[in-house]
C-alpha cells in the first residue's frame, strides 16, 4: 500500500491527499474507511470537492498510516490466509468479512455510532 500522502492547511487541518486512492486499493467505500479514521483520530472530517479528506486538527501521515494499518487488520485482511482479497458486508445489522481466497468468514466489530453522528453534523 502506498504511503499516505498529507498537507497541512493552516495550523488547524490535515488534508489527506490521497485517501480515495488507498480506499480503492484497500477496496473499501469511502465512508467506512472515513468513518473508522475519524473515530481512532477522535475527530471530525469531510471530503472535498477532489475527494481529499480534511480532518480537523494536525496529524503526522504517521498517524494516517497507523490507523489504516489497524483499518487493514480489523477490516480488510483475512486472518486465515492473510489475503486481503475478501468482501465487507452487512448483515442483520453486523459486518462480516467473507474470504474470496479462503472461504473463511469472521464477524468484525461496527465503528463506534457515535462517531458516526459526529461526522455527518461536521
Ligand atoms: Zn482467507
Amino acid at each position: 500500500m502506498k504511503p499516505p500522502q498529507v498537507l497541512r492547511e493552516g495550523t488547524k487541518k490535515t488534508i489527506f491527499v490521497n485517501f480515495m486512492d488507498l480506499c480503492k486499493t484497500m477496496h473499501r467505500q469511502a465512508e467506512h474507511v472515513m468513518a473508522f479514521l475519524l473515530a481512532e483520530l477522535g475527530t471530525t472530517g469531510s471530503r472535498d470537492g477532489q475527494q481529499r479528506l480534511i480532518c480537523k486538527g494536525r496529524f503526522l501521515p504517521k498517524v494516517f498510516e497507523g490507523v489504516l494499518r489497524r483499518y487493514m487488520t480489523e477490516y480488510v485482511m483475512c486472518v486465515g490466509c492473510k489475503s486481503s482479497d475478501d468482501i465487507l458486508s452487512k448483515e442483520n445489522r453486523m459486518f462480516f468479512l467473507r474470504c474470496q481466497q479462503c472461504g473463511s468468514a469472521r464477524s468484525v466489530a461496527p465503528i463506534k455510532a457515535g462517531f458516526v453522528a459526529r461526522i455527518e453534523k461536521a
